[in-house]
Formats: C-alpha cells, sequence, structure tokens
C-alpha cells in the first residue's frame, strides 16, 4: 500500500505521518514512512538545493523537473523496493506538491507535469492520498506559533516570503487536484486538534483499506 500526504504549509502533515506510522506498526504492519522533496541521499541533495534558494532562479519549470528527478531517484531506489516487499509507505508529500505548487500555483503548464509525473512515477501511483486542508491564515498562526514554541524566528523562507493569496491559490490547487481524482484523494480538514484529526485519519485509511 502506498499513502501520501499532501496539502499547504503548516497543516500538520509531519505529525500525522508518524501517528498513521504508528497505528500501522500497532496492528504489527510492516510500514516504513519516507518524504518528498527527498527520501534518499540523492534526493535530500536535491532538496537542500532547491530549499536554500539555489534553484530560484531558473524559473518553475526547471525547478519542477528538479523535483522529478528527485521522485524518480526516491521512486526506484526506495519507495518501489519497499512495496515490492510488502511494506507499506507513507510519504509526506509526493507528486501532487509538483502539480500544486509548480503547476497549478506557479505556472507550469499541464503538458510538462503530466509528462513529468509519467517519469518519475513509473506506474506507482499512489493508493490512497489524504489531503490536509486549512485555511491559510489559520495555517500562518499555526506556523507562526511553531515558531515561537521552536524557539526560531522565521526569516527569508518560503513560507513567509509568499503572500496569503499565493496560499489560499495553493489550497485550490490541491482541491482541485483532489476533484480530479476522486478515486485515490480524500480530503480532510487539518482545523482540529491533532487527536481528532489522528482518528478521522485512521478512520479513512481503514475505510480504503478494509482487510
Ligand atoms: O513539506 P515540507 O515543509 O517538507 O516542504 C518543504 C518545502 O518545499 C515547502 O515549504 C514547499 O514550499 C516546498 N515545495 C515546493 N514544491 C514542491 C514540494 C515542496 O515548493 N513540489
Amino acid at each position: 500500500r502506498f499513502i501520501t500526504f499532501e496539502g499547504g504549509e503548516g497543516v500538520g502533515k509531519s505529525t500525522q505521518v508518524k501517528r498513521l506510522l504508528a497505528n500501522l506498526h500497532r496492528l504489527s504492519i510492516e510500514a516504513m514512512r519516507t518524504r518528498e522533496p527527498g527520501g534518499t541521499p540523492r534526493a535530500e541533495a536535491i532538496r537542500s538545493f532547491i530549499l536554500q534558494g539555489r534553484s530560484e532562479s531558473w524559473g518553475a519549470g526547471a525547478e519542477a523537473v528538479l523535483f522529478a528527478a528527485a521522485r524518480l531517484d526516491h521512486v526506484t531506489q526506495l519507495i518501489e523496493p519497499n512495496l515490492q516487499a510488502g511494506t507499506w509507505v507513507i510519504c509526506d508529500r509526493f507528486h501532487d506538491s509538483t502539480r500544486a505548487y509548480q503547476g497549478l500555483t506557479g505556472g507550469v503548464d499541464d503538458k510538462l507535469i503530466r509528462g513529468l509525473e509519467t517519469l518519475a512515477l513509473d506506474g506507482h501511483t499512489p493508493d490512497l492520498t489524504i489531503i490536509l486542508d486549512m485555511d491559510p491564515e489559520a495555517a500562518f498562526k499555526r506556523v507562526a506559533l511553531r515558531a515561537i514554541e521552536d524557539g526560531l524566528v522565521q526569516t527569508g523562507d518560503r513560507f513567509e516570503k509568499e503572500d496569503l493569496n499565493w496560499h489560499k491559490r495553493l489550497r485550490e490547487g490541491f482541491l482541485e487536484i483532489a476533484r480530479n481524482n476522486p478515486d485515490r484523494c480524500v480530503v480532510i480538514t487539518a482545523e482540529q486538534s491533532a487527536d481528532a484529526l489522528e482518528t478521522t485519519i485512521w478512520d479513512a485509511v481503514c475505510q480504503r483499506f478494509p482487510e
């Protein structure tokens, strides 16, 4: 089984990925978690390159190709072997992020996005995609709160730079992806406590994979 988590910034994906993994392990189900961009040493190198802003002048199209290069390595080196071994793979972001960020929000045309999906997924479309949805204003507050709690000052990262309208477009992008892929996508509101969200996600997973 291949499950991906998607959504904008500050919606609590990473926490829920960890909790889902723990819930699967409690049932003695072999499962692992990974993330994108990244997941393998080479893909993590591409992640650092992008997140350090070193590809910013390249434009969204070339960045989408970089994300796809990372994804191809991640799929062939880590995701595919684990799925083949019967291990459930839970991935924090996957190809829908490229479609939402670089495609629907960044303006990269659909033909390139589709081409990259064919290339990088190598047939491994997720069985279930959980889209955590939240009003960007609420997400902003959560990210700011987390930064204060962590003693971090949020300066210069992508989240701070982009404006609220950009995040609203991103949210719409993920919702559009969900509408276009009703077979695999489930939209869950992230505007609930972490515990309540964990239960909602667990119910969705059990419903999708009743065995
Ligand atoms: O989810 P996570 O915080 O690890 O994502 C790291 C950053 O990478 C996000 O803040 C997002 O802005 C960026 N990203 C992106 N395009 C993607 C995937 C992630 O711009 N396709």
